[in-house]
Protein backbone atom coordinates (compact mmCIF):
# COMPACT_ATOMS: atom_id res chain seq x y z
CA UNK A 1 0.00 0.00 0.00
CA UNK A 2 1.12 3.46 -0.72
CA UNK A 3 2.04 5.55 2.01
CA UNK A 4 0.78 9.14 1.43
CA UNK A 5 2.26 11.46 3.61
CA UNK A 6 -0.74 13.83 4.23
CA UNK A 7 -3.26 11.51 4.89
CA UNK A 8 -5.42 11.70 8.13
CA UNK A 9 -3.62 15.05 8.40
CA UNK A 10 -5.71 17.94 6.65
CA UNK A 11 -9.40 17.99 6.69
CA UNK A 12 -11.36 19.99 4.46
CA UNK A 13 -11.77 23.26 4.58
CA UNK A 14 -15.31 23.46 3.09
CA UNK A 15 -16.77 20.66 5.01
CA UNK A 16 -14.73 19.41 7.58
CA UNK A 17 -14.20 15.61 5.94
CA UNK A 18 -10.97 14.29 5.66
CA UNK A 19 -8.40 15.07 2.80
CA UNK A 20 -6.98 11.69 1.46
CA UNK A 21 -4.62 10.86 -1.23
CA UNK A 22 -5.00 9.20 -4.19
CA UNK A 23 -2.77 7.86 -7.10
CA UNK A 24 -3.96 8.85 -10.57
CA UNK A 25 -2.26 6.85 -13.70
CA UNK A 26 -0.26 4.87 -11.17
CA UNK A 27 2.36 7.92 -10.74
CA UNK A 28 0.59 11.68 -9.96
CA UNK A 29 -0.40 11.48 -6.09
CA UNK A 30 -3.64 13.86 -5.73
CA UNK A 31 -5.22 14.70 -2.73
CA UNK A 32 -9.21 15.55 -2.41
CA UNK A 33 -11.69 15.75 -0.18
CA UNK A 34 -14.00 12.83 0.82
CA UNK A 35 -17.28 14.00 0.36
CA UNK A 36 -18.69 12.32 2.91
CA UNK A 37 -20.97 14.82 3.74
CA UNK A 38 -22.18 15.15 0.23
CA UNK A 39 -20.44 16.41 -2.95
CA UNK A 40 -17.58 19.18 -2.34
CA UNK A 41 -16.52 21.16 -4.07
CA UNK A 42 -12.85 21.71 -2.97
CA UNK A 43 -10.89 20.57 -6.52
CA UNK A 44 -8.57 17.70 -5.86
CA UNK A 45 -4.61 18.85 -5.36
CA UNK A 46 -1.40 17.94 -6.30
CA UNK A 47 0.33 16.34 -3.56
CA UNK A 48 3.31 18.68 -4.26
CA UNK A 49 1.77 21.47 -3.74
CA UNK A 50 0.23 19.94 -0.39
CA UNK A 51 4.46 19.67 0.21
CA UNK A 52 4.78 23.05 -0.54
CA UNK A 53 2.85 24.91 1.44
CA UNK A 54 3.98 22.87 3.95
CA UNK A 55 7.48 23.24 4.14
CA UNK A 56 6.78 26.93 3.91
CA UNK A 57 4.32 26.57 6.41
CA UNK A 58 7.64 24.90 8.75
CA UNK A 59 9.92 27.89 8.01
CA UNK A 60 8.18 29.83 10.31
CA UNK A 61 10.30 28.36 12.25
CA UNK A 62 12.98 29.01 11.45
CA UNK A 63 15.76 31.21 13.47
CA UNK A 64 19.51 31.62 13.59
CA UNK A 65 22.27 29.99 15.41
CA UNK A 66 23.04 33.03 17.83
CA UNK A 67 19.01 32.85 18.64
CA UNK A 68 19.24 28.95 19.32
CA UNK A 69 21.94 30.07 21.60
CA UNK A 70 20.18 32.33 22.82
CA UNK A 71 17.00 30.23 24.06
CA UNK A 72 19.32 27.87 24.87
CA UNK A 73 20.92 29.64 27.70
CA UNK A 74 17.62 31.19 28.71
CA UNK A 75 16.19 27.82 28.95
CA UNK A 76 19.44 26.52 31.38
CA UNK A 77 18.88 29.57 33.57
CA UNK A 78 15.02 29.34 34.08
CA UNK A 79 16.07 25.63 35.21
CA UNK A 80 18.49 26.67 38.03
CA UNK A 81 14.86 27.26 40.44
CA UNK A 82 13.88 23.84 40.10
CA UNK A 83 17.07 22.31 40.21
CA UNK A 84 17.99 24.06 43.73
CA UNK A 85 14.23 22.85 44.44
CA UNK A 86 15.45 19.25 43.46
CA UNK A 87 18.28 19.45 45.47
CA UNK A 88 16.94 20.15 48.89
CA UNK A 89 14.22 17.34 48.21
CA UNK A 90 17.20 14.87 47.41
CA UNK A 91 18.97 15.96 50.50
CA UNK A 92 15.92 15.22 52.54
CA UNK A 93 14.93 12.38 50.83
CA UNK A 94 18.58 10.58 51.99
CA UNK A 95 18.33 11.71 55.47
CA UNK A 96 14.85 10.21 56.10
CA UNK A 97 16.95 7.17 54.37
CA UNK A 98 19.69 7.64 56.72
CA UNK A 99 17.16 7.82 59.84
CA UNK A 100 15.39 4.71 58.77
CA UNK A 101 18.49 2.38 58.41
CA UNK A 102 19.61 3.65 62.13
CA UNK A 103 16.10 2.31 63.32
CA UNK A 104 16.57 -0.89 61.54
CA UNK A 105 19.97 -0.89 63.42
CA UNK A 106 18.85 -0.47 66.76
CA UNK A 107 15.95 -2.65 66.82
CA UNK A 108 18.39 -5.33 65.22
CA UNK A 109 20.09 -4.24 68.40
CA UNK A 110 17.01 -4.70 70.58
CA UNK A 111 16.01 -8.20 69.17
CA UNK A 112 19.59 -9.65 70.24
CA UNK A 113 19.03 -8.60 73.52
CA UNK A 114 15.66 -9.81 73.32
CA UNK A 115 13.93 -6.51 74.29
CA UNK A 116 11.97 -6.88 70.94
CA UNK A 117 10.47 -10.48 69.42
CA UNK A 118 10.73 -11.79 65.92
CA UNK A 119 7.63 -10.69 64.94
CA UNK A 120 7.99 -7.27 65.89
CA UNK A 121 10.96 -7.09 64.57
CA UNK A 122 10.14 -8.84 60.84
CA UNK A 123 7.06 -6.27 60.90
CA UNK A 124 8.77 -3.30 61.73
CA UNK A 125 11.53 -4.50 59.44
CA UNK A 126 9.37 -5.07 56.14
CA UNK A 127 8.14 -1.42 56.52
CA UNK A 128 11.22 0.54 56.98
CA UNK A 129 12.89 -1.51 53.98
CA UNK A 130 9.92 -0.53 52.05
CA UNK A 131 10.38 3.28 52.77
CA UNK A 132 13.61 3.27 51.62
CA UNK A 133 12.87 1.99 49.06
CA UNK A 134 10.58 4.63 48.44
CA UNK A 135 13.23 7.37 49.28
CA UNK A 136 15.64 5.73 46.89
CA UNK A 137 13.48 5.58 43.64
CA UNK A 138 12.24 9.32 44.39
CA UNK A 139 15.88 10.37 44.86
CA UNK A 140 16.86 8.50 41.59
CA UNK A 141 13.56 10.39 39.87
CA UNK A 142 14.68 13.40 40.85
CA UNK A 143 17.82 13.59 39.39
CA UNK A 144 17.16 12.47 36.25
CA UNK A 145 14.19 15.24 35.56
CA UNK A 146 16.33 18.38 35.25
CA UNK A 147 18.11 16.35 33.16
CA UNK A 148 14.79 15.12 30.99
CA UNK A 149 13.60 18.61 31.02
CA UNK A 150 16.61 20.53 29.74
CA UNK A 151 16.96 17.75 26.71
CA UNK A 152 13.71 17.26 25.89
CA UNK A 153 13.49 21.14 25.91
CA UNK A 154 16.49 21.82 23.59
CA UNK A 155 15.94 18.33 21.56
CA UNK A 156 12.66 20.17 20.23
CA UNK A 157 14.31 23.58 19.78
CA UNK A 158 16.53 22.14 17.64
CA UNK A 159 14.09 19.80 15.79
CA UNK A 160 12.27 23.10 14.90
CA UNK A 161 14.86 24.97 14.12
CA UNK A 162 15.96 22.09 11.31
CA UNK A 163 12.35 21.52 10.75
CA UNK A 164 12.31 23.16 7.33
CA UNK A 165 15.66 21.58 5.78
CA UNK A 166 14.96 18.44 6.99
CA UNK A 167 11.22 17.99 5.91
CA UNK A 168 11.89 18.26 2.36
CA UNK A 169 14.16 15.07 2.18
CA UNK A 170 12.66 12.77 3.97
CA UNK A 171 10.18 10.08 3.36
CA UNK A 172 6.66 10.39 2.93
CA UNK A 173 6.14 8.23 6.11
CA UNK A 174 8.75 10.33 7.84
CA UNK A 175 6.45 13.58 6.82
CA UNK A 176 3.73 12.26 8.03
CA UNK A 177 5.62 11.83 11.59
CA UNK A 178 7.21 15.23 11.42
CA UNK A 179 3.88 16.93 10.78
CA UNK A 180 1.66 14.98 13.17
CA UNK A 181 4.61 16.20 15.64
CA UNK A 182 4.14 19.90 14.80
CA UNK A 183 0.72 20.35 14.06
CA UNK A 184 -2.60 20.24 15.97
CA UNK A 185 -4.88 20.98 13.27
CA UNK A 186 -4.93 21.78 9.37
CA UNK A 187 -7.54 22.71 7.20
CA UNK A 188 -7.71 22.69 3.47
CA UNK A 189 -9.88 25.05 1.68
CA UNK A 190 -9.64 26.61 -2.10
CA UNK A 191 -6.25 25.62 -2.45
CA UNK A 192 -4.62 27.00 0.78
CA UNK A 193 -2.95 25.36 3.42
CA UNK A 194 -3.89 26.42 7.05
CA UNK A 195 -1.92 24.89 9.60
CA UNK A 196 -2.23 24.98 13.38
CA UNK A 197 1.04 24.81 15.43
CA UNK A 198 0.94 22.26 18.75
CA UNK A 199 2.36 24.23 21.66
CA UNK A 200 5.32 24.89 22.13
CA UNK A 201 5.75 25.06 18.45
CA UNK A 202 3.05 27.67 18.30
CA UNK A 203 5.19 30.05 20.61
CA UNK A 204 8.35 29.69 19.10
CA UNK A 205 7.12 30.25 15.52
CA UNK A 206 5.34 33.61 16.68
CA UNK A 207 8.44 34.41 18.44
CA UNK A 208 10.37 33.69 15.28
CA UNK A 209 8.33 35.99 13.33
CA UNK A 210 8.26 38.39 15.53
CA UNK A 211 11.98 38.45 16.00
CA UNK A 212 12.28 38.33 12.09
CA UNK A 213 9.63 41.18 11.48
CA UNK A 214 12.21 43.19 14.23
CA UNK A 215 15.18 42.56 12.79
CA UNK A 216 13.86 43.63 9.09
CA UNK A 217 12.30 46.72 10.84
CA UNK A 218 15.57 47.63 12.75
CA UNK A 219 14.11 46.71 15.84
CA UNK A 220 16.24 45.32 18.81
CA UNK A 221 14.36 43.79 21.47
CA UNK A 222 16.17 43.80 24.25
CA UNK A 223 14.33 40.41 25.69
CA UNK A 224 12.50 38.70 22.49
CA UNK A 225 12.22 35.53 23.69
CA UNK A 226 10.43 36.45 27.19
CA UNK A 227 8.06 34.16 26.52
CA UNK A 228 10.66 31.05 27.08
CA UNK A 229 11.55 32.40 30.25
CA UNK A 230 10.54 30.88 33.59
CA UNK A 231 7.10 31.60 33.08
CA UNK A 232 4.68 29.39 35.56
CA UNK A 233 3.03 27.77 32.40
CA UNK A 234 5.65 26.75 30.11
CA UNK A 235 4.84 23.51 28.76
CA UNK A 236 8.30 22.31 28.03
CA UNK A 237 8.22 21.38 32.22
CA UNK A 238 5.36 19.54 31.58
CA UNK A 239 6.65 15.98 32.22
CA UNK A 240 5.43 13.48 33.68
ZN1 LIG B 1 -14.99 18.90 1.58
Amino acid sequence: MHNFAFSGLISCGHCGCAMVGEIKKNKYIYYHCTGNKGKCKEPYTREEELGRQFSENLSCLKFDDDVFEWIKEALTESFSDEKREYSGSIERLTKEHHTLQNRIDRMYIDKLDEKVDQNFYDKNRFEWREQQDRCLSDIERLQNVENIYMDEGIQLLRLAKDAHSMFQNQSPADQSKMLNLFYSNCSWKRGVLSAKFRQPFDLLAETAIIDDHNKMAGIIDSDPFEKWLPEQDSNLRQID
